[in-house]
């Protein structure tokens, strides 16, 4: 069964609000554009309005953030100069629980990115039926510039300056775009001194000796995999014989790699930040992520041909993997495309009008919210295991990752069946109801 553009039906629930309404007004403190992340995800949750029946007069609580706190984050530099940093937490929604959601270092972090990927974060945690709502933060900065120290020193000081939104009941980071075990570590401990206490489930995706889980390092690309095997299923796409494509080889990208590889799926094609490489034979996958650590990345990789930037996205494949950032599959892209099948490792990859065209052309798009779910359903394992002090074994990890990410996986192909939509409409319309579904439970206060 294919997901096309001809498979669209009428809405039961007709419903009158549009995100123009009154209820719904333009904030004042960003400016989001048809192709920017807020902008983006604000056209994802405007599609899913026609189905929520009654629900819609709560649809105010998915187009704004629920909090959004910036920071300034001053550190002292080696050399003595004070350098700061903007750094940012946004508490998308807590409706069904305390937030949950990554904190990004990048020198492009703005606060309309950090407010979609918290967006995002709250339809992701509901469509797998997660206990949370959705955050996210982020710091502008290059950390590749920093030295280890003054990496710390920033990690530690955006930790005590956000300590007014975190919490293990409250709100709880996790690696995402440059951030890893190392930067959970400085941040629990940094939250622990603050409070006095030594307290673990501050943040997910910790070192396993500080009551990280088993397992959550690789748990984003082995969802990946896990969903993009039952959509292939479904497409009769035989996964040994399939041609994949990745755009980012750093921690999803290069696990999501190595699941494909292990099924018997060629890698043909990597692009990273310095470029791109080919092989239509297929590429070493463990060679490749050894060679992508160095400087220069997956262009050092011997025994393949270069690409240019563009002529990546027109390789021919059968799985197209966008695993780096947002705005990355654009229009112009979506035109070139070979792959039947994409599937959105990365957070937000599609644009509006290239999730149209990537639709007309009868493409398959597997949705970020449900793809890359993996990192934080094990995130919710380790905030568990935390709680109870008792800690599972990784083949407890991998199969309680494969069930929910399978469970997740069959109740979004089954609702794009039922309503006829896009997988990306399904996964929203989950999620959206749970969501406002917990709202218009909890009720307004006063
Ligand atoms: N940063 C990951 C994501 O975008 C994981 C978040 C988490 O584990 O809380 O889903």
């Amino acid at each position: 069964m294919r997901v096309g553009g001809s498979l669209r039906s009428t809405p039961t629930h007709r419903c009158p609000p549009t995100m123009s309404d009154a209820a719904n007004p333009t904030l004042s403190y960003i400016t989001p554009t048809a192709t920017s992340p807020w902008g983006t995800y604000l056209a994802q949750v405007e599609a899913v309005l026609p189905y929520l029946g009654p629900l819609s007069r709560w649809i105010g609580t998915l187009t704004r953030p629920k909090r959004a706190l910036i920071v300034d984050v001053p550190i002292e530099m080696d050399d003595g100069r004070i350098a700061h940093y903007e750094g940012y937490r946004v508490q998308h929604s807590l409706s069904r629980g305390p937030g949950k959601g990554g904190v990004r270092f990048h020198p492009d972090v703005t606060l309309e990115e950090v407010m979609a990927l918290a967006g995002w974060m709250t339809i992701k945690n509901a469509a797998v039926n997660l206990p949370f709502g959705g955050a996210k933060g982020g710091v502008r900065v290059d950390p590749k510039a920093l030295s280890r120290k003054e990496l710390e020193r920033l990690t530690r000081r955006y930790t005590s300056e956000i300590g007014l939104l975190i919490g293990p009941q409250r709100d709880i980071p996790a690696p995402d775009v440059n951030t890893d075990a190392q930067i959970m570590a400085w941040m629990m401990d940094t939250y622990s001194a603050n409070v006095g206490a030594t307290t673990t489930g501050v943040v997910t995706g910790k070192p396993v000796m500080l009551g990280g889980s088993l397992g959550r390092v690789k748990a984003t690309g082995r969802g990946v995999y896990f969903v993009g095997r039952e959509l292939a299923k479904r497409l009769d796409l035989d996964l040994t014989k399939a041609r994949v494509a990745l755009q980012g080889f750093g921690n999803v990208g290069s696990v999501t790699a190595e699941m494909f590889a292990a099924a018997g799926a060629k890698i043909v094609a990597v692009q990273d930040q310095y470029g791109a490489v080919y092989h239509p034979a297929g590429l070493d996958v463990a060679r490749l992520a050894a060679v992508a650590k160095q400087p220069g990345g997956v262009t050092g990789y011997q025994g393949g041909e270069p690409l240019a930037p563009d002529e990546f996205w027109t390789i021919d494949c059968d799985i197209l993997i966008p695993a780096a950032l947002e705005g990355q599959l654009t229009a112009a892209r979506a035109r070139g495309i070979k792959a039947r099948v994409v599937i959105e490792a990365a957070n937000g990859p599609t644009t509006p009008e290239a999730d149209l065209i990537l639709r007309d052309r009868g493409i398959v798009v597997l949705p970020d919210v449900i793809a890359n779910a993996g990192g934080v359903t094990v995130s919710y394992f380790e905030w568990v295991q935390d709680f109870s002090s008792f800690f599972w074994t990784e083949d407890e990890i991998n199969q309680r990752l494969d069930q929910i990410m399978t469970g997740a996986f069959v109740q979004v192909w089954d609702a794009h069946l039922l309503h006829r939509v896009s997988l990306r409409t399904a996964a929203f319309i989950i999620g959206c109801t749970r969501v406002l579904q917990a709202r218009a439970e909890r009720g307004l206060y006063p």
